[in-house]
């Protein structure tokens, strides 16, 4: 189709390029052509996920020992092993499908987006809905969402890489026509996943899905799949660390046993026990489910993780890098004042409500005035965004709200047009006497923007954007309705004027004007009119979140394109920017070499007037002096500061798809505070893991220590290997997924970050393990001892006494795993009432697997008495006696020291 006119297409494809199609053609086009993708997103069936349960390490041995079991007879041993790899299996898949479930929901919520013209309207639908004859308006930032013939372009540039390998934009053009069908040579269409780097365009879709250019070569293109995280990585070497230690361990207790005589089953399932008492066969599971959990959490916070590591990373943050516009304010913007002609002019009214008037020194200003006149023309037709009543629903139907004014595009752009309805000057009104027929669009690299109209005989160009630059490019000035020099004393009285304003904390806009003769020239020896201040006051949330971040050891940083001045007032307000904090400019940076902004880079607190690029200096600054930094970012050139970051954070609202696609985190209300929020989130997370790795680590440490000790002592064995399984399976692993599920601790952003490359056992944690599971493991072995000599000999019953101690210790444990600091005395043992439920789920299974006659067959326990559970609980609580006369000495000893101060 890339020969042919766009009449041709027009009536080829059946559909409207000013209206696009209705939505009767759309769902009659969807349901014959099929959705725009390019395959299946292969996701993994539930059987998968349920066989994959069964490779697992101990269930290998599990496995072995039942065949061995088998063909020495013990049919009953093996069912019953059988049964509870089952039971294992079953648990291992729900929590795994629950977690591949909602991992799957959140890529559902990044789908990507197009904006369409449907029925005549602009609408933003799901890229996969479109249709061929759809009309796609494209913008820098987009992804091209299907194989589209360009029906118009201003300046529109597309990096074609991920198709032709060309990484040069290509200029697109929609008046050439082509004869071949070279994608490269292609200039009058956009093909589906290439990315928009400049300008704006409207094209018409002429392919789909499969039938796209992209869609031929989809093969070969690789999908990003769920990465691990570095801190699943580490798990899953350690797994196998442990695997291999305890399979030597046990295979060594079998020869010397065997070697010492003894009878070569009894070894046989020594060994058996031993390793499935020392393989942490819930560990993997359970950090995936509490990624998946903590996914969701995010998710209520409004933040969207788009890469799992970032969970992980979020609370490793020791600087949040954030842009002012829209994420630390509130991107409603008004114009409260405006320049022109010598006079400072100031505008009432609030928001987009196009009421208002203009004072100048408490007298109402005239709109019939030729420079406001000049300077509306421009402020109004230079501007792509539309202002209009909002429609609400009354009564079930949406109507246009009396008062209920809202724009659509850039607020900046909204502010203007809203001064310009106050004064009476529509953009629909102008447009009857102009035409605009070029645009050299606004991006964050050139901070101004210009239209070329036509009026009659005459064409201007009108151009607005950041005084410093617009004031660079004019030699004249419009005063008393004539066009003067621009003399220096004129240039040095603007800037004070700007400078002012910057101060007060607004955004500027200056505004020119020039006659047009070609296109070379269009942003030169300029005709300066005027200055519009914007307010765009911090978003009220931000005020505690920047002192949150202080207290939490993270500093806040504010990167702008905004002026220097107005980012300084701004910081200053919102306690970003310290008495001896720094700001740099643009200009500042590119003057310095790497080096030099290393030196600096931890001074700094805003970065003003800076260019895309400067912001992967200041991510590659901060990362070289040891900082773990989190960016957002949402124009497209963003897109390699935010990949460059620990934590890349795109705008929900405001970002472009190029830059979504880059991050690690989409922010769904654009706001600094849900930075903050999600950090919060992922401190909670990496500290409920390191709880419930405790709690399982020292649990098996303590399985090891009675099976090990026992052996050494030259004991019969403790714990049978279907009692450890039982173990394993009914009191480990509930209490864990609970202690997944715990709430942050208080004052979790009170401390410092943690180091990127910490270990999961630092800050005494591997110490915690051992040391308790020695005690578990002792404690169980004394009871053990204990039960034997009690009842002279009676080896089930003195082995349901260490059964029943093992499991006691163990759900006692699970409440000192609640806090790392503080003791079980110290915290609010209900205060996460899923782990109350386990512990008490557990110790129902632990009884009925005691006393329930049919069941103590299979587990081999007898029934315990009251004294039993008397001597028990005494010795599970000796580590609570303890903590409780630490507690005590404390309180008494404390007053002294504080007097001794
Ligand atoms: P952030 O704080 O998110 O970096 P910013 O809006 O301050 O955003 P830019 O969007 O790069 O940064 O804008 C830089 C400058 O360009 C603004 O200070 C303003 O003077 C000018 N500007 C902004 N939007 C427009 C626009 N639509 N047209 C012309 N000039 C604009």
């Amino acid at each position: 189709m890339l020969d042919l006119s766009l009449k041709e297409i027009q009536s080829k494809l059946v559909t409207d390029f000013e209206r696009g199609l209705n939505s009767k053609q759309h769902q009659q086009r969807l349901k014959k052509d099929g959705e725009n993708i390019l395959q299946k997103t292969h996701s993994i069936s539930p059987i998968s996920i349920f066989l994959s349960q069964f490779k697992d390490a101990m269930v290998l041995v599990l496995l072995m020992a039942t065949l061995i079991s088998g063909i020495l007879g013990e049919i009953y041993d093996g069912i019953t092993i059988v049964i509870i790899i089952m039971l294992n299996a079953v648990l291992g898949f729900i929590q795994e499908y629950k977690a591949e479930k909602s991992l799957q929901a959140l890529s559902k919520l990044t789908a990507p987006k197009t904006k369409v013209i449907r029925d005549g309207k602009t609408v933003n639908v799901d890229t996969k809905e479109l249709v061929v004859g759809d009309i796609v308006l494209l913008s820098s930032g987009d992804k091209v969402p299907a194989d589209l013939r360009i029906i118009e372009e201003y300046s529109l540039e597309v990096d074609e890489s991920a198709l032709t390998g060309e990484s040069v934009p290509v200029v697109k053009d929609a008046t050439k026509m082509v004869d071949g069908i070279n994608i490269a040579d292609a200039v009058n269409s956009c093909f589906k996943g290439t990315s928009v780097t400049k300008g704006r365009g409207k094209g018409v879709v002429v392919a789909t899905g499969m039938d796209t250019a992209m869609g031929q070569i989809a093969d070969m293109i690789q999908t990003a799949g769920n990465e691990p995280t570095p801190l699943q990585i580490r798990l899953a070497q350690l797994g196998k660390i442990l695997v291999t230690i305890c399979l030597i361990v046990s295979v060594l207790v079998v020869l010397v046993g065997i070697w010492r005589g003894e009878d070569i089953y009894k070894m046989f399932l020594a060994g058996v026990s031993l390793a499935v008492a020392a393989i942490p066969e819930g560990l993997p599971a359970i950090v995936t489910v509490c990624l998946a959990i903590g996914v969701q959490r995010m998710l209520r916070r409004r933040a969207i993780v788009r890469k799992l590591p970032a969970v992980e990373t979020l609370g490793c943050a020791t600087v949040v890098c954030s842009d002012k516009t829209g994420t630390l304010t509130q991107n409603k913007m008004t114009v409260e004042k405006v320049y022109f002609d010598n006079s400072n002019i100031e505008v009432t009214g609030n928001g987009y409500e196009p009421r208002g008037q203009l004072f100048l020194k408490n007298q109402t200003v005239s709109t019939e005035n030729k420079i406001l006149e000049k300077l509306m023309e421009i402020a109004v037709l230079c501007n792509n965004a539309t202002l209009h009543k909002k429609e609400i629903p009354i009564k079930g139907m949406f109507r246009k709200g009396k008062d209920n004014w809202s724009i659509d595009g850039d607020p900046t752009e909204g502010a203007l047009l809203v001064l310009g309805a106050k004064t009476g000057w529509w953009k629909e009104k102008l447009l009857t006497n102009y035409k605009i027929f070029k645009e050299f669009p606004f991006d964050s690299s050139r901070k101004m923007m210009s239209v070329v109209v036509d009026k009659g005989a005459s064409k201007f160009t009108l151009t607005k954007g950041a005084p410093d630059i617009v004031l660079d490019k004019c030699t004249k000035i419009l005063e008393k309705g004539i066009e003067q020099p621009l003399t220096e004393s004129k240039k040095e009285t603007i800037k004070r004027v700007i400078e002012d304003y910057g101060k007060e904390g607004y955004r500027n806009i200056a505004l020119s004007y020039n006659t047009y003769t070609n296109d070379y020239s269009v942003e030169s020896n300029m005709i300066f009119v005027g200055v519009c201040a914007i307010s765009d006051p911090p978003r009220p949330e931000v005020f505690s979140a920047v002192e949150k971040c202080k207290r939490a050891g993270i500093k806040t940083v504010m990167i702008t394109g905004d002026h220097k001045d107005t980012a300084t007032a701004i910081a200053r307000q919102l306690k970003i920017l310290p008495e001896y904090g720094k700001v740099l400019t643009g200009i500042d940076m590119s003057s310095m070499s790497f080096e030099e902004l290393k030196e600096v880079v931890d001074e700094v607190y805003v970065y003003a007037r800076v260019l895309p690029e400067h912001k992967l200096k200041i991510v590659k600054a901060l990362k070289a002096i040891g900082h773990t930094v989190a960016m957002t970012g949402d124009g497209i050139n963003d897109g390699p500061a935010i990949k460059e970051a620990d934590i890349g954070i795109a705008m929900g609202i405001t970002g472009t798809e190029v830059t979504k696609e880059a991050a690690s985190l989409i922010l769904t209300d654009d706001n600094f505070a849900t930075i903050v929020e999600a950090v919060e989130e992922g401190r909670s997370i990496y500290d409920n893991i390191r709880k419930f790795i405790r709690f399982l680590l020292s649990c098996n440490i303590g399985e090891i220590m009675t099976m090990l000790l026992a052996m050494l002592m030259g004991l019969p064995l403790p714990l049978k290997p279907i009692q450890i399984l039982w173990v394993n399976l009914a009191t480990d692993g509930l209490p864990a997924m609970a202690l997944g599920l715990e709430k942050a601790e208080k004052g979790i952003m009170e401390r410092k970050p943690r180091g990127k490359n910490e270990s999961i056992f630092s800050r005494g944690l591997d110490f915690k393990i051992f040391s308790r599971g020695m005690l578990i493991g002792f404690i169980t072995l004394t009871m053990f001892i204990i039960g034997y000599r009690k009842s002279m000999g009676d080896i089930e019953f003195a082995r349901t006494m260490a059964f029943a101690t093992l499991i006691c210790a163990q759900l006692f444990h699970v409440f000192d795993c609640k806090s790392e600091d503080k003791s079980i005395f110290e915290i609010n043992i209900f205060s996460n009432l899923y782990l109350v439920f386990a512990v008490l789920s557990s110790s129902v299974l632990m009884l009925i697997v005691i006393y329930l006659p049919s069941l103590q067959g299979v587990f081999s326990t007898k029934p315990l008495e009251l004294t039993d559970w008397l001597w028990i609980v005494c010795i599970v609580c000796i580590p609570y006696a303890i903590q409780m006369i630490k507690l005590i000495l404390l309180f008494v000893f404390k007053p002294k020291a504080v007097t001794t101060k």
